[in-house]
């Protein structure tokens, strides 16, 4: 059952009417079963006294694009009533009209486009209106018999309309039905929703929770009569080996679902969603169709369903089946396009953003992680329904054409417009290692800046979840992952490259550059050291670009793998040996993963840059000491030094070298491989030939 969490003295205290309309609307998305992400909308009738003193009756309509869980004032916008409330005698409007006529009554300009359901709210005739897609309610909407339901439960209490896509025509139905029946509570609307009001904030929102919970109660009660969904067919998967399949299914799935475009995956397994893809049932109805209009820009009107026993069979049967899956999905969505579509409606990605496997779980998409997480948190609602539908009676979903009209109606395309242009990195994920400190926190930040998600490998754990925070907060949640790895450490490195795809799906763009450094006389070298400089360098190097290949071939859509070597790949500079030989080997490694991965479209390049001083771990050790008393000169004179041997004569910084990083990462570089890239300020000896 929902809570009621009205508090009426918090609400009195509040300044006025809008600070009252933004308290209602967060409690009633403070619960996904009320209210769907970004889904339904709220309003206020109240009258505004203008600058001149003259009284103007404005309806407070929620704006397009936000969510009520966190909406504010701004996310409101004010109409003057007197001048939308005329239409209501209108016969018939088409959307392009109703939403230019809508425009001409805000009250300023710079306030946000009114939901797509404000006439709705404008023509029942009471102060405070709710428009939501709460769970049970929802889950009456989608029944067969739906219409006969809603009046066992509630009489003539509630009115019920067949389902017709919002816009003009539903708002005037129901308009009418809430004018000619004043002993109504609420609307329910076929395939869609639940409208309810009242005449204070306290009575809309309680008014709103009752019939909820009515609905619930009815379900509940059916739900404990008989098998759930028909019973189980099978158990779900335990977590750890279901994370060791999934690290070995995603990426081939990840690359089967980005053909068109690339997208990043989130892993679900909520009890609900569990519940139904193990279920007798599940398959069936799950291909039934969607539960409610909200859902479909961002879940598509079908998931994609993928057999799978967990029990008897494993990943190659699963990779398998995923891959044709996406195919066979692609061809019957395209189908789908091809029966309802209209000339000049946009090509959307074919693709399911929502794949259902028996034990497992879900697997939703999106084109970033934020976004994917959202479908999936949709979907959820619709399990959530489909379970609470069957109990019940037949769940019956909105007819394919509907779907479609909703699916590429163009007030819903303008929604996804409202999103910000994606960025030359969106929709790819960018795994660096070294990324708490210096170039990998320069490159880390650089790229996350373009639009990448970034999985950030550290020895340093502490400082690359700093570094992860830092980009969280400035490009939003799911953006980065932060992990502790020991690059000379082959289990861990796997194990952070599984992370890396349960997280996100796979994996586009490699950096490796974690190092140390050290410098000794030839004669005084020891074992000890080279193989420390070895193990790193070259050791670590081969072990992550190996993971990161592996995974990008199993996706198939190409990549790019970057090293960050250093001047010295290409000079041997004195006192350096094992450093030196060590950088040759990196460049020399990939050379040689270059000329492999070239078929699969991955992309191996290097970046050399010198004495990049500033930020970096290793020039706080040892090593700055030793260069300077082999340079004969003291510490703190070492960037001076450094600058004076440039022929430019500069000092190269992290950010330079991020910015070659980024080079080669994006498809600005897309016919390169195999190539070095210099940042060093230009040192003759070091130019590439
Ligand atoms: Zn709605």
């Amino acid at each position: 059952m929902v809570e009621d969490l009205w508090q009426e003295e918090r609400a009195q205290q509040l300044q006025d009417e809008l600070d009252r309309l933004v308290y209602r609307s967060n409690l009633l998305g403070a619960d996904r079963r009320v209210c769907n992400w970004k889904g339904g909308n709220t309003s206020t009738k109240t009258v505004h006294r203008h600058v001149d003193g003259r009284e103007i009756e404005v309806l407070w309509v929620k704006g397009s694009g936000s969510d009520l869980a966190t909406i504010t004032r701004q996310g409101f916008t004010g109409l003057r009533l007197a001048e939308v409330l005329p239409c209501f005698e209108r016969e018939a409007m088409s959307d392009e009209e109703m939403v230019e006529y809508l425009l001409g009554t805000m009250l300023h300009p710079a306030m946000p486009r009114p939901s797509i359901e404000t006439l709705l709210h404008a023509f029942i005739p009471h102060k405070h209106v709710d428009h939501t897609h709460p769970d049970s309610v929802v889950t009456i909407c989608n029944l067969a018999e739906g219409k006969a339901v809603t009046q066992e439960i509630f009489g003539d209490r509630v009115a019920w309309v067949d389902y017709m896509r919002p816009g003009f025509r539903l708002a005037k139905e129901v308009g009418r039905i809430v004018r000619s029946n004043p002993q109504l509570e609420g609307v329910f609307l076929g395939s869609h929703g639940l409208v309810t009001w009242g005449s204070t904030h306290r009575e809309a929102y309680r008014n709103t929770l009752a019939i909820i919970n009515a609905a619930q109660a009815y379900i509940d009660e059916r739900l404990s009569r008989r098998p759930v969904l028909g019973g189980s067919r099978c158990r779900a998967l335990p977590d750890e080996p279901c994370r060791r399949l999934l690290a070995q299914v995603l990426p081939a799935l990840r690359g089967a679902v980005s053909r068109n475009q690339r997208m990043i995956l989130h892993v679900d397994r909520t009890d609900t969603v569990l519940e139904l893809v193990n279920s007798v049932r599940g398959k069936e109805l799950a291909l039934t169709g969607s539960a409610c209009p909200d859902h479909l820009v961002h879940t598509k009107y079908l998931p994609l369903w993928v057999d799978f026993d967990p029990g008897r069979e494993g990943s190659e049967e699963l990779k398998r089946r995923l891959v044709e899956g996406a195919e066979r999905y692609k061809e019957e969505y395209l189908r789908y396009v091809e029966a309802h579509a209209r000339p000049g409606d946009p090509k959307l990605d074919p693709y399911p953003r929502v794949i259902l496997i028996p034990g497992v779980g879900m697997i939703a998409t999106g084109p970033d992680k934020e976004a994917a997480e959202n479908a999936a948190g949709l979907y959820q609602r619709a399990a959530a329904v489909i379970r609470g539908a069957d109990a019940v009676g037949t769940f019956a979903s909105m007819s394919p054409k509907d779907a479609y009209d909703v699916e590429y109606w163009p007030l819903e395309l303008y929604k996804l417009t409202l999103a910000p242009p994606e960025r030359e990195l969106s929709r790819r994920v960018a795994y660096i290692t070294g990324a708490a400190s210096g170039i990998g926190r320069a490159a880390a930040r650089l790229l996350a800046a373009h639009g990448a998600h970034v999985v950030l490998a550290d020895l340093n754990a502490e400082g690359a979840q700093a570094v992860g925070r830092e980009i969280e907060e400035k490009w939003g949640r799911g953006r980065a992952l932060a992990l502790p790895v020991d690059v000379t450490d082959e289990e861990a490195v796997q194990r952070s490259f599984d992370e890396a795809v349960l997280r996100f799906g796979g994996v586009d763009i490699v950096v490796s550059n974690a190092g140390v450094a050290l410098a000794a006389p030839f004669e005084e070298t020891t074992l000890a050291d080279w193989e420390r400089i070895h193990d790193v360098l070259v050791k670590g190097y081969f072990l992550v670009a190996r993971e990161g290949y592996r995974r990008l071939k199993a996706q198939g859509i190409g990549g790019a793998i970057i090293f960050v070597t250093s001047k010295n790949a290409m000079v041997a500079s004195k006192g350096a040996a094992a450093y030196n030989a060590a950088k040759a080997a990196e460049l020399h490694l990939a050379r040689s993963l270059a000329e492999e991965a070239g078929a699969s479209g991955v992309r191996v390049n290097c970046v050399a840059p010198d004495a990049v001083i500033s930020g970096s771990s290793i020039w706080s050790s040892r090593w700055r000491a030793e260069r300077a008393r082999d340079h004969g000169i003291d510490e703190e004179s070492l960037e001076e030094f450094y600058r004076r041997r440039t022929t430019l004569g500069v000092n190269v910084y992290p950010e330079d070298v991020a910015e070659a990083i980024l080079f080669f990462a994006s498809d600005r570089s897309g016919k390169t491989t195999g190539c070095t890239l210099t940042v060093d300020g230009g040192v003759a000896a070091a130019y590439v030939r």
